[in-house]
């Protein structure tokens, strides 16, 4: 408890969870203009500026590097206002009582190490505790707030849905841990350019990936307890120093597990972002052709696109966008099994595909803990 009030970052965040509330308004009232506009003018072929805007999305970058825990340091890839004071380049920070900082003047605004009045960079160094997302714009208050980051000492939140001897996965309630899921989701804003919110988490729930045993995120997906769709996954993330790795196929095969579970045929929000697009695409891609070369479709003459999507669990659409994709479709929408045969070879002979006797990529089924 104490520990809080020695933590410089903290302070940080109670002005950005204010922050966050005042955006909602914002946003709100800017929908209700927005939907007025629509009304007059019925016919928009482009997304208009102010959506983008509704979800702080920037056309450059504004913040030249993330330094994410005390040793990993990288670019941001997009730019997003989320972090700052509305019409500011200010992070939201407000109060500093016991903290050795000048608090920023209109007159003089304090000089961020990095920048200058010509930069397009808003801040050159945004600060996150690789734990808990809390963020700064001063690397000692990173230092000193990692020493005492109760994510980084405790437990990480929520249940155990995966725990592997390599992996484990947790489902945290947007509910139950609000302000580590916003922070969650500001972070998400500098890497990904969709639509992801970044409020209201309180209607998601975060399947948070680690390495068993450690406390350190290594990406996540979130999942929209509204979907109208009922989408087995809303935005999906493996941070910077984490991919390359597989870990997108892992969470997209345990997002899948989890709809199976419920007999659901779904998919994740549309549309995906490009990264997105490559590991969905790769996850299909193995999973249809295991089930028609070695799976439960095996030895068919005629596989019908119904029949694989409900074989997979794969949304027709999204069977027919991978056989498209692979060349495996003819113009009747006719799937060519032999030209699925020959691709899965060619996967096996590079090694590109790991699936096993079960179907899986990354998944040990038996350390799945899901049937609740
Ligand atoms: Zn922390």
């Amino acid at each position: 408890m104490d520990n809080e009030k020695n933590d410089p970052v903290v302070t940080n965040i109670v002005a950005t969870k204010d922050k966050v509330t005042t955006r909602v308004l914002a946003i709100k009232r800017s929908k209700k203009a927005k939907k007025s506009k629509v009304a007059k003018k019925t016919v928009q072929k482009k997304l208009p500026k102010d959506e983008n805007e509704l979800y702080g999305i920037l056309d450059e970058p504004n913040i030249n590097y993330v330094q994410f825990g005390v040793d990993k340091r990288f670019h941001t890839w997009y730019g997003t206002n989320v972090y700052f004071e509305n019409g500011s380049r200010d992070l939201g920070i407000v109060i500093e009582n016991n903290l050795n900082r000048e608090s920023p003047t209109k007159k003089e605004p304090m000089k961020k190490k990095g920048t200058s009045e010509k930069s397009k960079m808003w801040l050159d160094t945004l600060f996150v505790c690789e734990y808990c997302f809390k963020y700064t714009d001063i690397e000692q208050h990173l230092i000193e707030h990692t020493k005492i980051c109760k994510l980084k000492n405790n437990c990480p939140p929520g249940k155990i849905k995966y725990k592997s001897p390599k992996y484990t996965i947790r489902r945290i309630k947007g509910s139950k841990h609000s302000l580590f899921c916003q922070c969650l989701c500001l972070f998400t804003k500098l890497f990904l350019d969709n639509k992801s919110m970044y409020f209201k988490v309180e209607n998601y729930e975060f399947y948070m990936l680690y390495e068993t045993g450690d406390n350190k995120p290594m990406g996540f997906f979130s999942k929209d307890l509204l979907s109208y769709q009922q989408n087995n996954l809303a935005c999906i993330l493996i941070f910077p120093p984490y991919q390359r790795r597989q870990l997108g196929t892992l969470l997209i095969e345990f997002s899948y597990k989890l709809s199976r579970l419920q007999s659901l045929i779904t998919g994740p929000e549309l549309p995906l972002s490009p990264f997105g697009l490559i590991g969905y695409m790769y996850y299909w891609s193995n999973l249809i052709a295991y089930e028609v070369i070695d799976g439960q479709l095996s030895n068919r003459s005629t596989i019908s696109l119904n029949e694989l999507s409900l074989t997979t669990g794969i949304r027709t659409s999204d069977v027919v966008m991978t056989l498209k994709h692979l060349d495996c479709l003819d113009t009747k929408n006719r799937i060519n099994i032999q030209m699925i045969r020959e691709w899965f070879k060619k996967q096996k002979a590079s090694k590109k595909q790991t699936i096993d006797n079960a179907g899986n990529i990354m998944i040990e089924d038996e350390y799945l803990l899901i049937d609740d």
